[in-house]
């Protein structure tokens, strides 16, 4: 028996789409770039949210989960070690084979620590793939922290050139900065937090609350940064802008102090 995409079914389950690490490089002090290769139908579907199931480090042999008909995950019995958590394929090339992925590393969590040790070999799950829910407006607000700079990256790239609008930026310093190409008419703001600790700056709250509204309706906000940052700044372009549901979309990237799905 044969999934729409070809896989295989053994009792309605088929096996999960494993990819391998073929490069890992240093973007910046604290993100790190992960080359992951695969076959192409697997990479194109890849993104741009990608559901990464993220064995143990140095785990030769994860035992993956298995994928319903209904694309829900079948975990197996007992300890596996493997994580789920969304990531942004920074880069697809479904030709060459490849997907890049820009972790943070941030310390704890199976993700992170995963990517602090991820070498050529290695190997990485993908659970299904859903869109960045962005829409194209001839003018733009973009909100992100370093988790979302890969949307933000995808975004930008696909905005037609005489788009407008603005982006804001959090990074530690300039040291995290990236290069981002945007059409000319899009002012991109890094802010920098220095010492205070990822999730507790109020750096892309505070700047949204100084900015005003554009004149019409072809206006879409984009926000993904740690949750409490996306709740205030939703509330504030919900209420103080007035923007409805088409017009923005601020999801949290990430939790502080709590991890963003339970590992098995
Ligand atoms: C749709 C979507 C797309 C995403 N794309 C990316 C991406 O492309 N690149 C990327 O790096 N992240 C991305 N994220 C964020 C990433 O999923 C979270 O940071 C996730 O918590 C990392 O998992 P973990 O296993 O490393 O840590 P977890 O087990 O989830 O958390 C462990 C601890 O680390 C803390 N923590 C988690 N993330 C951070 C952080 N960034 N800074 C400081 N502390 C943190 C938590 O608060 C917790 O205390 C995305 C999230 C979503 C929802």
């Amino acid at each position: 028996m044969t999934s729409p995409d070809g896989a295989v079914f053994t009792d309605g389950l088929r096996p999960v789409d494993v990819l391998t690490v073929v490069a890992v490089t240093d973007v910046t002090p604290s993100v790190r770039r992960v080359t992951l290769s695969g076959d192409a139908a697997v990479v194109a579907a890849a993104g741009p949210t990608v559901n990464l199931l993220v064995p143990r480090v140095d785990d030769p042999d994860p035992r993956w989960p298995r994928i319903q008909r209904d694309g829900r995950i079948v975990w197996p019995e007992g300890s596996h070690g493997i994580a789920l958590r969304s990531y942004t394929a920074r880069r697809q090339d479904p030709a060459a084979g490849e997907v890049d992925i820009d972790f943070v590393l941030h310390g704890d969590g199976p993700a992170a620590a995963w990517a602090a040790a991820a070498r050529p070999g290695a190997l990485l799950g993908i659970a299904g793939a859903a869109s960045l829910a962005e829409r194209p407006a001839r003018w733009l607000l973009l909100v992100a922290d370093e988790t979302a700079l890969p949307a933000v990256s995808r975004i930008l790239a696909a905005a037609a050139p005489d788009t407008t609008g603005v982006a804001f930026l959090e990074v530690a310093g300039p040291e995290e900065e990236q290069p981002l190409p945007a059409p000319a008419g899009v002012a991109v703001h890094w802010l920098h937090r220095g010492a205070t600790a990822p999730g507790e700056s109020t750096l892309l709250t505070d700047a949204v609350a100084g900015l005003d509204r554009p004149p019409g309706d072809d206006v879409f906000a984009w926000v993904g940064a740690e949750s409490a940052a996306v709740r205030a700044i939703r509330a504030d372009l919900r209420g103080r802008w007035g923007l409805g549901r088409a017009q923005h979309h601020a999801i949290g990237y990430w939790r502080r102090g709590r991890s963003m799905a339970p590992a098995g």
